[in-house]
């Protein structure tokens, strides 16, 4: 068969993976008209001013992001605040060699009340700060509840100063439904202004959304992080370990030498300290096992999988873990598991030990509550 390209995007037409570039339905392949063909993503943007995420991999991401350090434009680096670190892209400053980058964190919604947001946003730009990162500004929103878009628009406007916007960020952080939204708001009154192109150099479509006659939102594909936990679980067990709506606080009273398992994806050994509250953040459909630190891995061997669980498994067997040891040296600590939640420590002085899937990052931060 001689090979098909989309009229949208140039991209070649293919029928297996609808994640990757070029996808088109077989049927919508056959019932092809006079050599007419869009791939399902321009289709979708065509018909419904929807976009639908491509991602790709960190050599083809990099041509883009040096692209964008040769302009001068304002980057919009969207974020998963429940996987923050896992979700940063790679090497981002080096490449974006200067450019304003106003940093959006998403999935604002699942937070619980407690949660100080001031707090979150300090500790985001601090973290950033560390990675050599100093951003404009940092918005909160919930893409999916449309909180926070507003002001997030208001940036948008006051920060660009006229010059083209770009919208980076990994897979998975909710990339999408935020551009889809930022989309509706910039064409309310307009029709059909969506346009797509190839990125020079590469053979990735980006989008392009014209803000007037000079300017542009340029959403580019998402990248792959391999230290996200969404890429190590299937997506049956990641669906689980995601939030759905405001996560509820567990407490847990513990005294040295207590392990919480937090499903069959992490464990948190209290290896040494006084009795002292750990407070839980993690998927209100994930369980929590609480045991003694001397039965924790014999309960692992007979449990794993089973009372255990969910777990990442590695060639059909349980994932090995990572240990991550820390000694608690402020009032009110957050042990985060990147991508999973966090337990957040009263008092100082404890010793702990993180176990957690290899690969997957594992910190502390002064608490957010
Ligand atoms: P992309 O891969 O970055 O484009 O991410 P998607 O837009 O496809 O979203 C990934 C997942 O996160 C989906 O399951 C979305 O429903 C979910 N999601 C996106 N935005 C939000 C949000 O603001 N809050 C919550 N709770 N979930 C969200």
């Amino acid at each position: 068969m001689e090979q098909l390209k989309c009229i949208g995007c140039g991209a070649t037409i293919q029928t297996e993976n609808p994640k990757e570039i070029g996808y088109t339905p077989k049927s919508s392949v056959e019932k092809m008209e006079n050599q007419i063909i869009y791939c399902q993503r321009c289709f979708k943007l065509k018909h419904y001013n929807e976009v639908q995420d491509v991602s790709l991999t960190s050599d083809d991401f990099l041509k883009i992001l040096q692209r964008v350090g040769e302009t001068d434009a304002l980057v919009i680096n969207i974020v998963d605040i429940f996987d923050f670190s896992g979700s940063m892209v790679v090497g981002i400053s080096r490449h974006i060699n200067g450019n304003d980058i106003l940093l959006v964190g998403n999935k604002v919604d699942l937070l619980p009340k407690s949660v100080n947001k001031t707090k979150l946003n300090h500790w985001m730009r601090r973290s950033l700060k560390e990675m050599g990162l100093k951003p404009l500004d940092v918005a909160l929103v919930s893409a999916a509840k449309g909180l926070g878009i507003d002001e997030l628009m208001e940036m948008i406007e006051k920060y660009r100063k006229g010059r083209d916007v770009y919208i980076v960020g990994c897979t998975n952080v909710g990339k999408s439904t935020l551009v889809n939204r930022i989309i509706k708001r910039f064409t309310e009154e307009r029709e059909d202004i969506i346009t797509t192109s190839h990125f020079p150099g590469t053979t990735l479509d980006i989008i392009e959304i014209p803000l007037d006659d000079d300017t542009a939102i340029i959403d580019t594909p998402g990248i792959i992080n391999d230290h996200q936990l969404a890429h190590y679980v299937t997506p049956k067990v990641l669906k689980e370990i995601t939030p759905k709506k405001e996560i509820k606080a567990g407490v847990y009273q513990l005294n040295p030498e207590q392990t919480l398992y937090i499903g069959g994806l992490a464990r948190m050994d209290f290896v040494k300290g006084e009795r002292t509250s750990f407070i839980t953040h993690f998927s209100n459909a994930l369980h929590i096992h609480r045991t003694k630190l001397e039965k924790a891995d014999q309960l692992w061997q007979t449990q794993a999988g089973q009372v255990l669980k969910p777990i990442v498994e590695e060639n059909g067997q349980p994932m090995a873990m990572e240990k991550h040891v820390y000694r608690i040296g402020k009032e009110k600590t957050d042990v985060v598991i990147s991508g999973l939640g966090w337990i957040t420590l009263v008092g100082t002085g404890q010793e702990i030990t993180v176990h957690a899937p290899k690969g997957v990052g594992v910190l502390v931060r002064p608490s957010l509550i």
